[in-house]
């Protein structure tokens, strides 16, 4: 196995000189937990901030607590003005791989707002969005770029911002990323015993597995979705074109 470390192309080098702030995505997975460890190693600390989008009550319970636990910077919360299943109801739909609208408006959006806000009030006109996306993941994430300019977020008017994304982890595997977990002297969050992936309890994009740990350790959240699939009469998962109840995708019953 390769030393456990990131890529730091020249870019980053020279924005690190340029004194760029490094905002540091973690939402309490392995990925986000390994690219922390990594990039505290290369990046002055006084250059790093933490945030962190909170999902409210469908995060796994004890997130916020694991990531303070392994993490020496503050941490930032911040929070969307509205809930996934608020958001759901109000759509009349769960959201799609396709149509994610969860991810931006609860995790990018907040995270954003307040890389916005923290630049200006720091007085700063760099930013570098640190995500744990790996290529890994699936064969879309794959297709993006570790390092890019973040057009849509920069601006330079009469306010200069530049706003770049990295991806340090991007080339890691599942086992890089547990191994630098383990290399910092940490262990992952608890629901990694069972779960192959963190956030949402109940993640559109989850596998069965994942589910089904949810419906165990959740289930008054577990019933929280199924009754709403019943109110808006759209469900989670699909087979095909073909609807599919979350109770019958993920085997379990609800008061079973
Ligand atoms: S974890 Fe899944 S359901 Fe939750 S915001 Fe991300 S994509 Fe959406």
């Amino acid at each position: 196995m390769r030393a456990i470390s990131v890529f730091v192309p020249e870019e980053i080098k020279r924005l690190i000189t340029d004194g760029a702030v490094f905002y540091v995505s973690h939402s309490g997975g392995k990925d986000s937990q390994a690219m922390y460890s990594l990039i505290k190693k290369v990046i002055p600390d006084e250059q790093i901030v933490v945030v962190h989008a909170d999902l409210g009550e469908v995060e796994w319970e004890g997130v916020q607590d694991h990531i303070k636990t392994y993490t020496d910077h503050e941490v930032n919360v911040v929070r969307a003005n509205k809930t996934f299943l608020g958001m759901v109801e109000k759509r009349g739909m769960f959201p799609s791989a396709a149509y994610r609208q969860c991810t931006s408006d609860l995790k990018r959006g907040p995270i954003f707002k307040f890389i916005r806000n923290d630049l200006k009030q720091r007085g700063g006109t760099i930013a570098i969005n640190c995500m744990g996306l790996r290529a890994q993941e699936s064969s879309s994430r794959a297709k993006k770029k570790a390092f890019s300019y973040n057009k849509m977020q920069s601006v330079n008017k009469r306010v200069t911002r530049h706003v770049y994304d990295w991806l340090p982890i991007f080339q890691f595997t599942t086992e890089e990323v547990f191994q630098a977990i383990y290399d910092a002297g940490q262990k992952p969050f608890w629901a990694y015993e069972k779960n192959e992936r963190l956030s949402c309890v109940f993640c559109i994009m989850g596998c069965v597995n994942d589910l089904r740990h949810g419906a165990e350790q959740r289930p008054e959240l577990y019933k929280r979705y199924v009754e709403l699939e019943k109110k808006i009469g759209h469900t989670m998962f699909m087979n095909g074109k073909e609807p599919v109840p979350l109770e019958e995708h993920v085997g379990v019953k609800v008061n079973a």
